[in-house]
């Protein structure tokens, strides 16, 4: 499972090496194979292949770094294989794309799945690469071009750069912070679903941090935004990197000072309070029409923790 404001430092990014020739490393290590952001399970594990096994049409590997000590038998690399079409089983639109694409020419029981339906089952390590590797894949794929000039840009530094030979400028793969907080009034949190997700899921509200802005106050925004409420005290809690396509994740719990809620329809379809015994059949899986956020995403994180009393200490207000 993704760690939560874990510090990480199992496994070294070794961004030292990534100027360097990694052919000798790439020979002995291990490669995991996206394609469109999916990538290559066994199961509901991640399917790690020697470079010797990845398919023609696979990207240059992107160097990921050494789960263990700096011996090319821990090197975990990433690669793409963004010209393959998948004839047999097409991926599903939206994110809960249960289809899963077998190619040809990789081990049998191998294929490609979406990412959330296993990560909660991941290691912490493995959903951190996985995490990593879904979002390189994915900016390289998006980002071809230079933003200063337009000309094509070269992968660089072991896939952590693009540079364009045109005009010389540097490119490095954005994070883009998105708050997510539990809102607190009372005995009660409030919860919003967008009309997108699955009937019945609801989750606590999240939107991007803008130019700017501090947590904060990101927070006190997208709350009055999307719900009409008023927000005091914030306290940050946990973050979650989110590759989807690109987002860091940053947990927060915030008191609310107002109680009516407006909703803004074109980011919401519904946003309520619920009491804490309510939630806790929602995460129970027994309440009559609201389903519980995904396990292993931030928001059930906030969510158990406040039930359980392992939030950082607030000043609640009613
Ligand atoms: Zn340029």
């Amino acid at each position: 499972m993704f760690s939560f404001a874990g510090p990480q430092d199992s496994f070294d990014r070794a961004a030292d090496l990534r100027g360097g020739d990694l052919a000798g490393i790439l020979a002995g290590g291990r490669v995991l194979l996206v394609w469109r952001g999916k990538p290559l399970l066994r199961g509901d594990d991640l399917a790690w292949l020697s470079a010797g096994q990845l398919p023609a049409g696979a990207s240059p590997p992107m160097f990921l770094g050494f789960d263990g000590p700096r011996d090319p038998a821990a090197a975990r690399f990433a690669a793409d294989l963004p010209g393959w079409s998948a004839v047999d089983a097409p991926p599903a639109p939206g994110f809960a794309d249960a289809t899963r694409q077998v190619h040809p020419d990789l081990p049998a029981g191998t294929a490609f799945g979406e990412l959330r339906a296993v990560m909660a089952a991941l290691s912490e390590t493995d959903a951190m690469l996985a995490a990593t590797a879904r979002a390189l894949t994915g900016w390289h794929a998006t980002h071809g071009c230079c933003a200063a000039c337009g000309a094509a840009t070269l992968p660089a530094q072991g896939g952590w750069q693009r540079n364009c030979p045109a005009c010389g400028a540097h490119h490095f793969p954005r994070t883009d912070p998105v708050v997510i907080m539990l809102v607190l009034r009372g005995n009660s949190t409030l919860i919003g679903r967008s009309a997108a997700w699955p009937a019945g899921m609801y989750s606590c509200l999240a939107g991007f941090v803008e130019p700017g802005e501090t947590i904060e106050a990101a927070v006190r925004r997208e709350v009055l935004e999307e719900a009409g409420v008023r927000v005091g005290q914030v306290v940050y809690v946990a973050s979650q990197p989110w590759p989807f396509p690109a987002s860091l994740m940053i947990g927060a719990v915030a008191v609310a000072t107002s109680d009516t809620i407006t909703v803004d329809e074109t980011e919401l379809e519904d946003a309520r309070w619920i009491s804490r015994e309510e939630m806790a059949a929602v995460m129970a899986g027994h309440h009559a029409d609201i389903r519980a956020p995904r396990r292993g995403a931030i928001a059930s994180h906030l969510i158990e923790g406040w039930l359980a009393d392992r939030l950082p200490p607030l000043h609640i207000a009613g």
